[in-house]
């Protein structure tokens, strides 16, 4: 606290709303409180000094999304460059732009951590714990309605598993979320940990310049080309206006992602073959196919991993890059040795080995003393805990864009407010209105970096509206056009 006038007016300060980090879901809130609930106070507080989140932090080379950007856009916002699959410096400027262009950056606070938030019945309010700067400096907002926009990993540090002999190895060992520009890959012999998303966005963005790059894998993931510029949206952008085309194009590519889930969970054999043809396709029948890319799961019973324009399987092919599936007996020092006995040499090993998830950017709740545990709550249409008032949490899907739920969940949040203001409400809580109801993972993934923290999470209901739908159509008739009022939510003035 600098002087105590800072605290008087931090401590007394009173927002309608506050946002908790300024990513692609803080910015975008904002951007539906300001449109659909103006005149309400806001800020959004942010940890960093900077916004964007995700496509801030992430900086190693080719970061890039994969997914499409007609959705994983903001529905308000068409997206106008030719690429789909874009890269992350362009995600940001899109991000930032919606930002500047609506004055919402003048409303993110930089240097804040929310470290912990109370909730009082009686002051119908929250109360929300502040670290600020280097320093730490403590200060205090209350508020209405707290809307966390926090993403969902830890932002101090990716997840890499324990590898046996890595103080031996004289080389180099980064985690991509730690990436720094004076990483020098230059003419070195690279190894890659892993076979996610990160690992073939990062494989064959380094292999033109590496000596070599080989991913080096336990086990496979499968692994789908798409074309980087999606011919059809192009073509509709330069014929219609510019918002029809995007919502066009959007809708599109809902439909089929949809479609394409659909088919994996109801006939795993037949999305299986489709995809591993186009594998074959890429790599030619003398590639070993079954041993490299094909999973001993099914299709999307983890995420699949997209290759624009099948640059991972250009760079094979032109023996940029070898793929090793295998596992790590230890670390020596020239580079791994694996357990088949095999060796490899590396100047440079990028563990991308995942993220280390985190829930509610890491702040404790209480509510009415009672200090809250996620992994007891429910979660309320995927957005709301059960028993905690005033409180909506962003998330988006783990087999869509982000932003397609993001949105909604923003829509229904705003519709929430107006309800509330309109008649006179200062608290809205979900509460159990049925003991028998089953609880369910949050999630049925099992990809390693969900099921390593899956028990921390809320859990769903086996039913509406306490059922979590990884399904667009249906959150859509829920949240956009369901009714607020339901016997589980309960209203109070
Ligand atoms: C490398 C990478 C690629 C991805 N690609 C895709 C993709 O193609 N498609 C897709 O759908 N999803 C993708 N994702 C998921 C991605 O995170 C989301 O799409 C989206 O960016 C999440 O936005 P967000 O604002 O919710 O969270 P984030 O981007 O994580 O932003 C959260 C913000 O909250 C701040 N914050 C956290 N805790 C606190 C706190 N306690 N106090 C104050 N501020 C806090 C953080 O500093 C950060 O700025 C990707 C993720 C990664 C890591």
């Amino acid at each position: 606290m600098d002087t105590l006038a800072d605290f008087a007016r931090t401590d007394s300060e009173y927002l309608d709303v506050l946002i908790v980090g300024a990513g692609l879901s803080g910015i975008g809130a904002a951007w539906h409180l300001q449109d659909t609930c103006p005149g309400r106070s806001y800020a959004i507080v942010e940890a960093r000094e900077s916004s964007g989140g995700t496509w801030d932090l992430f900086r190693y080379p080719g970061i890039r999304s994969d997914s499409d950007m007609y959705t994983l856009g903001y529905s308000f916002r068409p997206w106008k460059d030719a690429k789909a699959i874009a890269d992350g410096p362009a995600i940001l400027s899109y991000i930032r732009e919606v930002a500047s262009d609506h004055g919402i950056d003048a409303r993110i606070r930089y240097g804040h951590r929310v470290v912990a938030a109370r909730w009082s019945t009686p002051d119908a309010r929250w109360t929300v714990e502040i670290e600020q700067g280097p320093e730490k400096r403590k200060t205090r907002v209350t508020c209405g309605f707290l809307w966390m926009c926090s993403g969902y990993y830890d932002y101090a540090a990716g997840y890499t598993p324990e590898f046996p002999g890595v103080e031996r190895f004289k080389g180099r060992i980064v985690h991509p979320q730690k990436w720094t520009e004076d990483i020098d890959y230059k003419n070195k012999k690279v190894v890659v940990i892993g076979s996610g998303a990160t690992a073939v966005t990062l494989v064959p963005a380094m292999a033109p310049e590496a000596a070599h790059v080989t991913m080096l894998q336990r086990s496979p993931t499968y692994v789908v080309a798409r074309p980087a510029e999606d011919s059809i949206a192009n073509r509709l952008r330069r014929r219609l206006p510019i918002g029809l085309a995007y919502g066009l194009t959007r809708w599109k590519n809902v439909l089929l992602g949809m479609y394409f889930y659909q088919l994996c969970k109801r006939r795993p054999d037949r999305a299986k073959a489709m995809i591993l043809k186009g594998v074959r396709y890429f790599l030619g029948s003398d590639y070993d196919v079954e041993k490299h890319f094909t999973p001993r799961y099914n299709p999307w019973d983890q995420r699949l991993c997209l290759v624009p324009d099948a640059d991972l399987f250009r760079a094979i092919r032109a023996r940029q890059v070898s793929v090793v599936t295998d596992q790590i007996e230890t670390f020596t020092e020239t580079g791994i040795r694996l357990k088949s006995g095999s060796a490899l040499e590396a100047d440079l090993v990028v563990t991308a080995t995942g993220l280390a998830l985190q829930l509610l950017g890491g702040m404790t709740v209480e509510v009415d003393g009672k200090i809250i545990n996620p992994a007891d709550t429910l979660a309320y249409k995927g957005m709301m805990y059960s028993d905690v008032p005033n409180f909506a949490v962003v998330s988006g899907y783990t087999n869509a864009s982000w932003t397609l739920k993001a949105d909604l969940v923003c829509e229904y949040v705003c519709r929430l407010l107006n309800h509330m203001q309109k008649n006179g409400l200062r608290q809205c809580t979900p509460r159990l209105d049925d003991p028998d109801m089953e609880r369910l993972p949050w999630v049925d993934f099992s990809s390693g970096y969900i099921q390593r923290a899956v028990d921390k999470f809320p859990k769903q209901g086996a039913r509406r509206p306490w059922r979590l739908h990884q399904n667009y159509a249906m959150d859509l008739m829920s949240l956009r056009y369901g009714s607020l009022r339901d016997k589980a939510m309960v209203f109070s003035r």
